[in-house]
């Protein structure tokens, strides 16, 4: 039987602020459900380092993934993985936390804008103007491919999920596409991996980030590597969704996408 491998480079243990389950926990279910390779990715929110504990967190979530990925050697490939988020904001200590450890994989994303609060966490979107917002973020994920030590670019239209609970319409993208197309020319130049998230299909807008013209658009641009992940926060939603996003890897013509040891790139075939 020909049985499609999955990977999974974007997974949030109970080290993360939202996370639910033990890496142990997350790893054992994962093997059992076939899963070949997961990152282990917990937040890390670089301008709420201190103030939000994450000092504390992604100590203990180095230490947990290290020893699950010793314990499970042989039954299911575990990357050691920090989702970065906003490290371009305070770039000396993004450094210094990425060089603190020896990461598999580091996933660079945004959040929040600066000194606002996640948009995870907005109420409501009324007297905003949203374009100019969704500009503002664009520009952030300029200014962070810009900065560049990390080799994932996570889920570039993350604040389209909360338009949607909050105005309940998908946000156009191509109100956007001189700038979506600098920062997916920057992509590509750079080397980093275009992400596709499936997080999104939990949510109500059910879609994933981005949709599939967009990493078709990255590919025209010159994009030569996309990473998938399930943005999962259960032990038993790591690998949901990925074979949807392998099919819209494959459709907008890509073979492979990128697995990471040491934070060296390479090839994970999907055909
Ligand atoms: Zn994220
Ligand atoms: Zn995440």
């Amino acid at each position: 039987m020909n049985e499609i491998r999955i990977i999974d480079l974007h997974t949030h243990t109970k080290n993360s602020p939202d996370g639910n389950h033990e890496a142990a926990f997350m790893a054992e279910t994962a093997a059992n459900n076939n899963i070949h390779t997961v990152a282990f990715t917990d937040h890390c929110e670089v301008d709420y380092f201190y103030k939000d504990s994450y000092d504390k967190y992604i100590e203990s979530s180095y230490k947990d993934i290290s020893e699950a990925s010793e314990s499970f050697k042989g039954k299911i490939n575990i990357l050691k993985g920090i989702e970065l988020a906003q490290p371009h904001y305070i770039p000396e200590l993004a450094e210094k936390i990425i060089n603190k450890h020896n990461y598999d994989v580091v996933i660079g994303s945004i959040h929040n804008l600066r000194e606002q609060e996640d948009f995870y966490y907005w109420k409501s979107f009324d007297g905003i103007d949203i374009e100019a917002t969704m500009n503002e973020y664009f520009d952030e994920l300029i200014q962070m491919l810009q900065w560049g030590n990390f080799e994932i670019l996570a889920h570039i239209t993350y604040p389209f999920r909360y338009i949607y609970n909050l105005c309940g319409y998908i946000e156009d993208i191509n109100k956007y596409k001189n700038k979506i197309d600098e920062l997916l020319k920057l992509c590509a130049e750079k080397d980093k991996a275009l992400e596709i998230n499936m997080g999104g299909l939990k949510y109500p807008i059910n879609k994933p980030s981005p949709d599939i013209d967009t990493v078709k658009r990255y590919k025209e641009l010159g994009g030569k590597l996309v990473s998938v992940g399930s943005d999962s926060h259960y032990a038993e939603r790591v690998g949901v969704n990925i074979a949807k996003a392998y099919e819209i890897a494959r459709e907008a013509g890509f073979k492979s996408v990128a697995t990471y040891k040491d934070r060296k790139v390479s090839e994970f075939a999907i055909v």
